[in-house]
């Protein structure tokens, strides 16, 4: 015990958090003085190189790089207590549209994100004018943010930091490119892709304020004859062209008639903009409401039966073409949609149409599937207790079903030469049959909203002569699952979805015209896109530190040096000193 006494003045008042973060800062200098986590090549201690994702400098680091990131520094130090030369480095993704779209939407004035700014990130006003300069609002995030880290008090080597525009990555990225394409891996080609009117660029995953994950898919188009013109009906499944009742149209939506190519097609007036983003001729002649075709006739392409044209509010003119055929029996949007008009026959009148037209339609059945009787739909939609057409679990209703009767479905008697094939055979050879009989037609369409960063909703355009990354390239899939194999994966449950992805994953469009970013190095106009600028990063780490120290200039960065480095290629003797 001492003998000292408190009898003199009390100690300074100090709450419980200015004490932490005194602590906090003492250590924190200490490690910096220490340089405890500047990590150099060591013999003898094994190398452990950790990696968080760089985050995109559009706005404050938050709460969720904390999770992740102080999991990566937990795992760092525990390896450095083990006896590791441990390497945590850390940098700025500042390419794509993420940054640039952020600016964009402060230059146009877009108050409710101004005021987030403002009054959530507390940026200043004299920043806030400035940051419609996309390069002064990410250095600005980037200071803030690598404070915020810094205080974090993460281990990382700080000496290796870089953002993603910098000229000296850059020369890195064009390296990477260079080699891709002498290896054959960056290729023109002509697909769809996810577009921005606004921007004129692909949208990439990380472009996109919603929608991520959506790509374009490839609707059928069924052909209904409609006097000397089409309806062009969307679906995912042809062969329910055997179970049609009538065609559906929204009265209120904006349709049109056009000329496609050398046809006259009734569609609705988004999809007419649509389809001119895919390599189709289209003449508008005629705009109307759907309400004007409500009570004709249009046949059946296959089955030749004359069909009514009916009202359904469930149709979306900007989904495909607007037009749906009907299929009761099979489909619960369409039976919901025929039980409205049946209980409610007097809604027809409105329309100059007589009830008596919708009173006898009977669903067609023409799938038999396990677990179900004559018309599934009908039973999905009581099993569920969907109301109406307009009730949200109309959509579940039509996941359910649809998953069902294509892994288990038999087409019954009345499909003609399918008779007793199971759906998911006929799928593809119907498709085919009839689009060679010019009975079916093809478009793409997104099946759900894509919103770009700069807010403007995404349609889907036919690329030509674009180059994309060939990710389709079945050798090429091959060698990265080989990779793939020699990674110890964790959780190893998770080593499937890698699997899949490799196979799924299509030709990739790797650059656009907008955002920030390093431009294609034989074709400037474009600049290489976000995810593809940052597969590799993590390398450009291990020799930052080298290029930062020694001033060497991004000039002096030529391809032989980065293939000397990391492929061990040509000597230090040939042009790379
Ligand atoms: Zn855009």
């Amino acid at each position: 015990m001492s003998n000292k006494t408190f009898n003199t003045a009390p100690p300074n008042p100090e709450t419980f958090m200015e004490l932490l973060h005194r602590i906090e800062a003492k250590w924190q200098k200490a490690w910096e003085k220490a340089k405890i986590f500047e990590a150099e090549p060591d013999p003898k201690r094994k190398k452990c190189f950790v990696t968080f994702p760089y985050s995109y400098a559009n706005g404050p680091v938050h709460v969720g790089h904390a999770f992740t990131a102080t999991r990566v520094d937990a795992y760092a130090r525990f390896k450095l207590m083990q006896g590791y030369n441990v390497l945590f480095p850390w940098a700025w993704h500042w390419t794509g549209q993420t940054i640039a779209g952020a600016s964009e939407r402060v230059k146009l004035g877009d108050e409710e994100f101004t005021r987030a700014l403002r009054e959530i990130d507390g940026v200043q006003k004299a920043d806030l004018e400035k940051f419609v300069d996309p390069v002064y609002m990410a250095s600005y995030y980037t200071n803030e943010n690598r404070q915020t880290v810094r205080r974090a008090g993460f281990s990382i080597d700080w000496r290796r930091e870089f953002h993603t525009t910098m000229p000296e990555f850059s020369k890195f990225v064009e390296w990477q490119y260079k080699r891709l394409r002498e290896k054959g891996y960056v290729v023109k080609g002509t697909h769809p892709v996810v577009w921005c009117p606004h921007c004129e660029s692909p949208t990439g995953d990380h472009d996109r304020q919603e929608g991520e994950g959506v790509a374009p898919e490839e609707y059928i188009l069924m052909k209904f004859k409609y006097g000397d013109a089409y309806l062009p009906a969307a679906t995912f499944r042809p062969e329910t062209i055997y179970g049609v009742t009538n065609i559906w149209l929204n009265p209120d939506a904006d349709y049109v008639e056009a000329e496609v190519d050398e046809e006259k097609w009734v569609i609705s007036e988004a999809a007419a903009n649509k389809l001119k983003e895919q390599k189709r001729k289209i003449i508008a002649v005629r705009r109307f409401k759907g309400k004007e075709l409500i009570g004709r006739t249009a046949t059946n392409p296959i089955v030749k039966q004359k069909l009514p044209i009916l009202p359904a509010w469930f149709v979306g003119a900007d989904h495909a073409t607007g037009v749906v055929y009907s299929v009761p029996a099979h489909a619960p949007a369409d039976w919901l949609a025929l039980k409205d008009l049946q209980q409610v026959p007097n809604s027809l009148r409105e329309f100059g149409v007589d009830p008596a037209m919708v009173k006898d339609i009977m669903p067609i059945s023409m799938i038999s599937v396990e677990g179900f009787g004559e018309y599934p739909a009908i039973e999905v939609v009581d099993q569920l207790g969907v109301k109406d057409q307009c009730d949200p679990k109309a959509e579940e209703a039509t996941k359910l079903l649809y998953k069902k009767e294509f892994h288990g479905g038999v087409l019954k008697e009345n499909c003609g030469e399918y008779a007793g094939k199971a759906v998911r055979e006929v799928k593809e050879t119907l498709s085919n049959y009839l689009k060679e009989k010019n009975i079916a037609d093809t478009m793409y369409d997104l099946p759900q909203p894509v919103i770009c960063r700069c807010l403007t909703p995404c349609i889907v355009k036919v690329l030509k002569e674009q180059w994309f990354l060939k990710y389709s390239d079945p050798a090429w899939k091959d060698q990265t699952k080989e990779a793939l194999s020699q990674a110890e994966i964790c959780p190893e449950t998770a080593t499937p979805w890698f699997m899949s992805t490799i196979d799924w994953l299509k030709d990739w469009p790797c650059a656009r015209k907008s955002g920030l970013g390093t431009p294609l190095p034989w074709n400037k106009e474009w600049i290489i896109e976000t995810l593809s600028d940052s597969t590799i990063y993590m390398a450009f780490y291990t020799i930052n530190k080298h290029i930062k120290q020694h001033r060497i200039t991004a000039q002096q960065l030529v391809p032989e040096v980065f293939d000397y480095v990391f492929y061990g290629k040509g000597s230090l003797d040939t042009g790379c000193a």
